[in-house]
């Protein structure tokens, strides 16, 4: 009985743990049945080639969807696509109160705006270092220093305790905009006693310190100095700090800036509205672009991922309609190429060189920074909020054991590693896992969001390696054929090596299997479809070395 009625204090997240991106926690406080909740963000992770079609992967929220009742809000760390780019998609089906600071509020506002159809959500805005109840939790905010404006931890007070929810989050000192991480506030925190940290583990494995943003901003700033003719700076668009950096460096070095790309567009729109550039000139439009001298100008441009459409990768296959490089000029990849995407960085770095275009990354100059910490800087914040449980998240497997390891060196009494979907018990007791959530991932799919486990894409990645042939006939009511069987091929082979042509080895297929059925059976469309489809891939199996799909269609008349 009193087991049934004890009040518990629990954690669960249900993406960005053992993975990168796509992060959603979950906190509960009540009894083991029936819990109040809480969600900490709601991001995306992006898709590879594996997934043809699909540009973005998100959490699946069915547990949050059975539980909307008892959800009493949905708190947002910051603005970065990892930790909010599931709202527009997903928001719909829970409701739920959001919570944000401006430049997160303003950067979603902007982002709904600019996708036609995409719903009304309301935000109560809250400013930084604000405190707020949600059902039975008090919520304060706690300014870090990251790559975006205002990227918060949150110290969540309970009856049971309190919890530190980092974000992601760095030490800078000198972040060039924004705060710096409120030491002050972690280490009140610390002293009036912290439960559980669950926290950020991106760089766990990485020793010492993240450089500062002032020390990239220095490094950028003798780049632009010394460029003999036209600069391109491409990074993160939402890397404000580092787009405030390329300004300063443009107005010491007297040249103009030119924004190219609608992202980039949109964050400079944002910064300006949220008084992040109130000191900052103002940007030339594109136009200006093709009458600057070429010593008079720098275009800050989004592609730094290699992404095929973004300013970049047009820029550098000389197609994009305002913006020109040619020999001599200076290209700065102000960032760092995200596992999955070197490739596509590496073919733009390598047609940019071979047009004599000078090409500068982090592999020879400070132009980029990690926004999360390095393993001095994690020492340091678990020394100020010195906290008895450590949940690793923000990471794939080898970071989360990597992270959880550091956190036993430094005396922490308890980190636990858990997967999505794991539910940990904080409080009471000793932490340990003692549930599981439904967890998953769903899949945005044009303007639909799809199910990971549907066929779909695992159709569409068949399609991709074997074709297919695709056969239209039609029978009487006897079962006789009428007219000439159609066959077309999508992605196979026209011929084998012997020259063959394959569409008629698999007409070929057809009419020599349609003659052996038997009479009964051709009056049965599905029987019939069933055995040319077999035949068919038979057929050309024997020719190609590989089994096409096959799609028939039988017409009765
Ligand atoms: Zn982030
Ligand atoms: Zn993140």
């Amino acid at each position: 009985m009193a087991a049934q009625s004890r009040e518990e204090l629990v954690f669960a997240p249900l993406g960005g743990v053992g993975e990168i991106g796509m992060n959603l926690s979950i906190y509960g406080l009540g009894s083991e049945r029936t819990k109040s909740w809480i969600a900490v963000d709601l991001g995306v992770a992006f898709a590879g080639d594996d997934l043809p079609g699909i540009d973005v992967i998100m959490p699946d929220i069915r547990y949050l969807i059975e539980e909307r009742r008892n959800l009493v809000g949905l708190v947002l760390t910051h603005a970065h696509e990892d930790h909010f780019g599931a709202i527009l998609d997903l928001w719909p089906q829970l409701g739920v109160p959001i919570y944000a600071t401006p430049f997160t509020a303003a950067l979603l506002e902007a982002k709904r705006a600019s996708e036609p159809g995409a719903p009304e959500i309301p935000v109560t805005v809250v400013p930084l270092g604000g405190r707020f109840t949600l059902g039975p939790f008090d919520i304060e905010l706690v300014s870090v220093a990251h790559s975006i404006p205002e990227s918060n931890g949150l110290i969540i007070r309970t009856r049971l305790g309190t919890v530190l929810h980092t974000g992601d989050w760095k030490l800078d000192p000198t972040p060039i905009l924004g705060p710096p991480t409120d030491e002050k506030k972690l280490r009140a925190l610390g002293d009036a006693g912290c439960l559980a940290l669950i926290g950020d583990s991106t760089n766990a494995f990485r020793d010492g310190r993240s450089p500062s943003e002032r020390d990239v901003a220095k490094a950028l700033t003798e780049l632009v100095r010394t460029a003999p003719r036209r600069v391109a700076v491409t990074t993160f668009a939402s890397n404000v700090a580092r787009l405030r950096a390329v300004a300063d460096a443009a107005r010491a070095a007297d040249r103009e800036i030119v924004v190219v790309g609608r992202a980039m567009e949109r964050i400079v729109q944002v910064a300006r509205e949220t008084g992040y550039f109130d000191d900052v000139q103002d940007f030339r439009s594109i136009e200006a672009y093709g009458y600057l001298p070429p010593d008079k100008v720098i275009a800050l441009c989004t592609g730094s991922q290699g992404e095929p459409r973004a300013a970049l990768a047009r820029i550098a296959e000389d197609q994009h309609p305002d913006v020109t490089l040619s020999k001599g000029d200076r290209v700065i990849f102000s960032s760092r190429t995200i596992p999955g995407n070197e490739r596509p960085v590496a073919r733009i770095i390598n047609g940019l060189v071979r047009q004599g275009i000078e090409v500068i990354t982090d592999r020879t100059h400070l132009v980029h920074v990690s926004g999360h910490p390095r393993r001095g800087e994690m020492q340091d914040l678990y020394g100020w909020v010195k906290p008895q449980i450590v949940v690793p998240v923000h990471g794939e497997a080898l970071h989360l054991a990597e992270h959880a390891a550091l956190a036993r060196t430094l005396g922490i009494a308890q980190a636990i590693v858990c997967g999505n979907g794991d539910m940990i018990r904080l409080a009471p007791g000793p932490a340990e896992i003692v549930d599981e959530v439904p967890q998953g991932r769903c899949y945005r799919d044009g303007k639909l969001v799809v199910d990971a486990e549907a066929r779909t894409v695992a159709d569409r990645r068949r399609l991709g390696y074997v074709g297919v042939v695709s056969v239209a006939l039609a029978l009487n009511q006897a079962g006789v054929l009428v007219g000439e069987p159609e066959v077309d091929l999508i992605g196979v082979p026209e011929v084998d090596a012997e020259g063959a042509n394959i569409g008629s080895i698999a007409y070929d297929a057809v009419v020599d299997t349609l003659e052996q059925l038997p009479r009964a059976r051709r009056r049965d469309p599905t029987s019939v479809e069933e055995a040319l489809k077999r035949a068919v891939r038979a057929a050309v199996a024997a020719h190609w070395g590989k089994k096409p799909l096959c799609l028939v269609h039988v017409l009765t008349v």
